[in-house]
């Protein structure tokens, strides 16, 4: 069950987990093996804790990635802005278990936390009256009691119909809830899937950027960058992955890929994937979170720094909106996070449309002041990304238990790990980070 006042990544708790990464030797880079005992095809989070479980259970391994960079879906960049931008997970969720906190403290990355971080809220170009906050909290209250309670009940239906639709801020409620922490909209949400996550408090932010953490706990393990795999041979003893750099053969395949580049075609199988799993892979697609990222020139706007910063969104457009995250570590930024429909429509329409609204929405609120202090935009594009192909999966109304099937392995070969089959954890790194080290597990006992 889910609590109130639910807030991107900042819902889900995680159960224990040992911390024997903590004592993990460091691995070679160069040599790598050329018939290992598992070939694992990614390395985002999943792909690298399977990699680093694996070898911690002494067997070896290859991790062939597409990408020029380890890290998937983890990516700290500080080009763009000269400071660290996560385009894609910022928030360590679950502070008290999620291996990704531990691993911060030891790397002395520093961590704040945003569990009850405060937020303005504005009705047009004003703050909102306090009868309008008791709205809000009004709101929050009537649609997470009936997502809940529809989840909890075992009805997986879309959310938009078992959820208020016209009390004042609903529409905002279900902008954060759908959108902005599920990647899809009401009539895109499964009531179990959403009613099924763990709640996650204490939930951190990191100065350096959590792509930084995915990226350490990467240095060393034996990974081939550029390296995309496009054929899976499971049919005989073993497998083989085919790759434009040749073919790797090994006894076990572990594959990390999200379900959108699952679903497109890039990677072929031999055999084809049976009907069941295809089916659950449509079953379960890829929802879209994106970030509108805007730097200003050092003024404050009136707004104070790791706030939220919302507003009353039409009742005739719910979530096409964008909710910002105001100067996190006093960095000049404001991050701005939209997605489902209107998220993949905006990323459609390109960098400038995106940022162009985003800053448009804070002029909308505190005033023409903030487009003279506007600097520069940019804005994430997990959408058109092939390597991903959205933000993470969203099971389809009426199709959570796809996510199970999704995770079932093929023979004694064949192991899907990643975000999308994280249990209650799901759509986080976290998530990621333990699915991969589970599966690692399975293999390496199977083996
Ligand atoms: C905008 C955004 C915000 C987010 N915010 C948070 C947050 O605050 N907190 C949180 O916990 N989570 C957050 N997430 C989710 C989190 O980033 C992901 O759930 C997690 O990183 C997924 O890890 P993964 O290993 O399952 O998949 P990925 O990171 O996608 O790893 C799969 C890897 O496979 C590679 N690949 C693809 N095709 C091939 C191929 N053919 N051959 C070889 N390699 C291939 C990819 O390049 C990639 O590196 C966010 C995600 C996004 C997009």
């Amino acid at each position: 069950m889910r609590t109130l006042q639910t807030r991107l990544f900042d819902r889900r708790v995680f159960l224990a987990t040992g911390a024997s990464w903590l004592t993990f030797p460091t691995v070679a880079n160069s040599q790598l093996p050329s018939n290992p005992d598992v070939i694992v095809v990614g390395a985002g989070s999943a792909g690298l804790a399977a990699a680093r479980t694996l070898i911690e259970d002494g067997k070896s391994v290859v991790v062939v990635e597409a990408a020029d960079r380890i890290g998937g879906r983890a990516w700290t960049e500080s080009t763009t802005f000269g400071v660290p931008f996560d385009h894609g997970c910022s928030w360590i969720t679950s502070g008290r278990d999620n291996p990704y906190k531990s691993m911060a403290d030891r790397w002395q990355f520093e961590l704040h936390n945003h569990s009850n971080a405060g937020e303005e809220l504005f009705v047009g170009d004003r703050r909102a009256t306090s009868d309008e906050w008791a709205q809000y909290s009004h709101a929050w209250s009537a649609v997470n009691g009936a997502l809940n309670r529809a989840g909890e009940n075992g009805i997986d239906v879309a959310a938009s119909t078992v959820t208020p639709r016209n009390l004042p801020f609903s529409s905002a409620c279900e902008t954060w809830v759908g959108p902005m922490d599920m990647g899809v909209d009401f009539k895109d949400l499964s009531t179990k899937d959403y009613a099924e996550g763990a709640e996650t408090t204490p939930s951190y932010m990191v100065r350096q950027g959590f792509g930084a953490i995915v990226a350490r706990l990467g240095a060393g393990l034996p990974v081939q960058l550029n390296t995309p795999a496009t054929r899976i041979s499971w049919g005989g003893n073993g497998v083989s992955v085919e790759t434009p750099a040749g073919t790797i053969r090994g006894k076990a395949c572990i594959l990390t890929v999200s379900t959108g580049v699952l679903g497109s075609g890039a990677i072929t199988f031999d055999p084809v994937l049976p009907d069941w799993k295809q089916q659950a892979i449509h079953d379960v697609p890829m929802g879209l979170l994106a970030k509108a990222a805007l730097q200003f020139d050092g003024n404050r706007l009136g707004l104070n720094p790791n706030e939220w910063l919302t507003y009353r969104v039409s009742e005739d457009l719910p979530t096409e909106a964008c909710f910002f995250l105001t100067w996190p570590f006093e960095f000049d930024m404001m991050i701005g996070f939209l997605g489902g429909e209107f998220g993949w429509n905006l990323s459609a329409a390109g960098t400038d449309a995106a940022v162009d609204f985003a800053l448009g929405e804070v002029v909308q609120m505190v005033g023409s002041d903030a487009a003279k202090h506007f600097v520069k935009g940019d804005f994430t594009r997990w959408a058109s990304n092939p390597l991903t192909m959205g933000a993470y999966a969203a099971p389809r109304p009426g199709k959570f238990a796809a996510r199970g099937e999704l995770a079932r392995q093929l023979g004694d070969r064949l192991f899907f790990a990643g975000e999308a089959v994280a249990g209650p954890y799901v759509a986080t790194c976290g998530g990621a980070y333990l699915s991969g080290e589970k599966t690692a597990r399975q293999v390496s006992a199977m083996l």
